[in-house]
């Protein structure tokens, strides 16, 4: 299915990939009870009604992290379950400005079609107060015939979760692990930090084939987990490639070498773009931004 916004490809027999205008990727799945929406786009067009007219379930959302081009439905269901150590990034400008949202999806792309002349600022949500649901490590919902297994994977941002489908050996994986994973933006954890988290993604490596993502390629392999140690290893050593380039979160640093279709030249799928003030050690506090009223030292 397909409308300005938005298009659907079949993953399995109960879940539909959605991606917005910006390449990123929501993942609607559907158990016999309810059906769980993982991510919420970049808030440009109705989600929520195009989403309707896919299934006939309760519908509830799920978001991978609190990042622009994730949370966007949550500001017209009113309500998403995210890990609290997001909420505040969720609700900064960078997360919730029409301005960047709008600006997100029609950026010119060689991989995506031009959409300057598709979109006005009135089809972006504007962002309203959304009821926010905590969850954790170990978490399970629950749809009926289907079970979704929450794993933490901070990283890219400190509240990042995926999810772990064990009947289908499937892991939705948000940005948490990817060919591109942006470490060196407002809220992402220290190299240090990160590669706890994917030593703790690991113990699930054998419950799973393949990994979808909140952009870009599908089906990654598992085997993607081994690749980013690897690089966070050269990284914490200082003997990986350590390129720089100018991107989202302004410079920083890439850990192997880009070849073709943004696949890394060594032959493995991970790379990581990193900050070098934030490579060792331990951040003491979540993202901090969007919270009126307070002075912090951080
Ligand atoms: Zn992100």
């Amino acid at each position: 299915m397909k409308n300005k916004f938005f298009m659907t490809t079949e993953v399995n027999d109960y879940v539909t990939r959605i991606t917005g205008l910006g390449g990123e990727n929501a993942y609607l799945i559907r158990g016999s009870e309810r059906a769980l929406l993982f991510d919420g786009l970049t808030g440009v067009g109705s989600l929520k009604a195009f989403v309707r007219e896919l299934t006939d379930l309760p519908v509830f959302l799920v978001l991978s992290h609190g990042h622009p081009d994730h949370e966007g439905a949550a500001f017209e269901y009113g309500e998403c379950f995210i890990n609290p150590d997001d909420i505040g990034l969720m609700y900064s400008e960078f997360a919730c400005g029409i301005e960047g949202r709008y600006n997100y999806v029609t950026a010119p792309s060689p991989l995506k079609p031009d959409t300057k002349n598709v979109v006005t600022m009135e089809d972006v949500l504007p962002p309203v107060p959304v009821k926010t649901w905590p969850v954790y490590d170990g978490d399970v919902f629950n749809l009926g015939g289907v079970q979704l297994e929450v794993i933490q994977v901070p990283g890219h941002t400190r509240g990042t979760i995926v999810l772990l489908d064990r009947k289908a050996r499937i892991v939705y994986s948000g940005d948490a692990i990817n060919p591109n994973t942006l470490m060196n933006l407002y809220g992402s954890t220290t190299i240090e930090e990160y590669k706890e988290s994917v030593l703790h993604l690991k113990e699930y490596q054998k419950d799973f084939d393949v990994m979808y993502g909140g952009h870009g390629l599908d089906g990654i392999p598992a085997s993607i987990i081994d690749d980013a140690l690897m690089l966070c290893d050269k990284i914490l050593d200082g003997t990986d490639a350590s390129i720089e380039e100018m991107g989202l979160g302004g410079i920083g640093y890439l850990a192997a070498e880009r070849g073709p279709e943004f696949l890394p030249v060594y032959g493995g799928f991970s790379n990581i773009v990193y900050s070098k003030r934030n490579i060792r050690g331990k951040k003491m506090s979540a993202v901090l931004e969007g919270r009126p009223y307070i002075d912090s030292r951080a």
